[in-house]
């Protein structure tokens, strides 16, 4: 049930030159300290989403630096699933109505994923809510608990949040991208946070020849003489994809040849997906200039990374969004983004620094039409973008960050079981 990810082999030296010589060292000289200690990545899929995104390279260059570190998948079915993404949702703010059989079957999921883990561990960190109770049935003295949430906790449901409290309350530290994200009353013993990070030399973001990216998205159908607008995302609510849709509308009023991509992954953990899916393909069938794609029509990591560069606008106009890895990518790739002003993502750019915050839909198609009848100023502003990520959000600062955490804990004594959540130190 706990299946074990595989991960593709990376070289931590490939990065020696997207980061100071300063950074190499400590990353090394952590990478010293935490040698034999047992560590796992705990989280609910393997595929689709930021956190499957970033493990991905994470852990090929924690192994590549010698570390003993696994990643797994806490397995379930269909209904388990369908409460996680209640617990995501109501984390993120929704009203969720937790009923005591979905507490239960939440529970029964994670003491059995923890009988699995036993204490084999000297660090386990948990990502996200799906395992959160893990640590609770797995408590064993000896190994240090990190909870590391990827989505924005700063107004949860009160239910939910009281529920999952008691368990992320006992974690040995819990891991934020932001200070507003913390969420109400939390006292586990400490509070870090570690904003993630993308990786320039994964498939989705290397560099491209011009020729591979406009042949990849003429394939799917897009018309490389027009101009494109694009949203990579999963199929969810938050991601506000009629927002997206809404905005293109309305510029295509002034630029009738205007197409819009949207490219959503199915997340194995996601069961929500399939019906917002269903609505935008049935709703906009007869546009011919609107495509709808995923990972199971064959885009893949290389294909977003074409439809990111060939995009003349990246949209991502969340409602609430933890980080937004995917504005990341597109910034990377100096394609000018117009955002939704929400959770991570005034972290990585704002007003002419990668390209406009919005909040509106109305707000959304004034910023892509000026971006796109002002091609030049748009190109300067991608460029800053670029340079802004290239500063803070590259793969190896995130890295040195989760191997400082990873080290301090394990030289800390343990949260003792019964005295978890007391110590705010
Ligand atoms: N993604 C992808 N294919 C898709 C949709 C999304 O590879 O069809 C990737 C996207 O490139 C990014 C991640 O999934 O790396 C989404 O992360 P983000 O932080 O933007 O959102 P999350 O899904 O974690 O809420």
């Amino acid at each position: 049930m706990l299946h074990l990810v595989s991960v593709k082999r990376k070289s931590f030296l490939d990065y020696v030159d997207l980061m100071s010589p300063d950074l190499a060292e400590e990353v090394h000289a952590l990478a010293l300290r935490l040698r034999g200690a047992r560590l796992l990545h705990l989280n609910s899929t393997w595929y689709g989403g930021g956190v499957a995104e970033l493990l991905l390279s994470l852990v090929a260059l924690e192994k590549d630096l010698g570390l003993d570190v696994e990643w797994r998948n806490i397995g379930g079915d269909e209904g388990f699933f369908t409460i996680t993404k209640g617990l995501h949702n109501g984390l993120q703010g929704k009203p969720y109505d937790l009923t005591a059989d979905a507490q239960a079957i939440y529970l029964a999921a994670n003491r059995s994923a923890a009988a699995q883990i036993g204490d084999g561990y000297d660090a386990v960190l948990v990502h996200d809510p799906q395992p959160a109770a893990v640590a609770h049935f797995a408590r064993s003295g000896a190994t240090r608990w990190i909870w590391r949430c990827h989505i924005d906790t700063s107004v949860p449901d009160p239910g939910v949040w009281g529920f999952l409290k008691l368990y992320i309350d006992e974690y040995d530290a819990a891991v934020f991208t932001m200070p507003q994200f913390v969420p109400p009353g939390l006292s586990v013993r400490r509070v870090v946070f570690i904003p993630p990070a993308i990786d320039p030399l994964a498939a989705k973001n290397r560099p491209l020849p011009d020729d591979l990216v406009a042949e990849t998205v003429s394939e799917f159908g897009v018309d490389g003489g027009r101009p494109l607008l694009l949203q990579v995302s999963r199929f969810d609510p938050w991601k506000d994809l009629n927002g997206t849709i809404g905005a293109y509308h309305l510029v295509k009023q002034t630029i009738p040849g205007l197409q819009l991509a949207l490219v959503g992954s199915m997340a194995g953990d996601d069961p929500e997906a399939w019906e917002i899916y269903r609505r935008i393909v049935e709703d906009d069938h007869a546009d011919d200039d609107l495509f709808v794609f995923t990972n199971l029509v064959g885009v893949g990591s290389l294909e977003v990374n074409c439809f990111q560069r060939a995009a003349d606008v990246v949209i991502q106009k969340s409602i609430r969004e933890g980080f937004g890895l995917a504005v990341t990518e597109a910034l990377w790739k100096q394609t000018p983004v117009v955002a939704g002003a929400t959770g991570g993502i005034p972290l990585q750019m704002h007003d002419r620094v990668g390209g406009f915050l919005v909040t509106t839909t109305e707000q959304c198609a004034d910023r892509i039409l000026y971006l796109l009848q002002h091609p030049a100023e748009a190109a300067t502003i991608a460029a800053a973008g670029m340079e802004h990520v290239r500063a803070q959000f590259l793969m190896p600062r995130l890295l040195r960050d989760e191997l400082r955490l990873l080290a301090d804990v394990l030289e800390r004594a343990p949260a003792p079981p019964g005295e978890r959540g007391k110590d705010t130190a």
